[in-house]
């Protein structure tokens, strides 16, 4: 396991942050791993969801 810089993302749909955020999706990318907070209803947490198939 080697250490991977974390990039922090605001979803410009719900505009949640590390504090009022509640769910996060975690995305590999070439320079590391994104993460981006996002609102429990948030449309765009739920696409990536659907887009992972992890939707239920
Ligand atoms: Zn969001």
């Amino acid at each position: 396991m080697g250490w991977l810089p974390t990039t922090l993302q605001w979803c410009r749909l719900c505009a949640a942050d590390e504090d009022t955020g509640e769910a996060r999706s975690v995305t590999v990318t070439r320079d590391g791993l994104m993460v981006v907070w996002h609102m429990a209803d948030c449309l765009h947490y739920r696409a990536d969801r659907v887009l992972a198939g992890r939707e239920d």
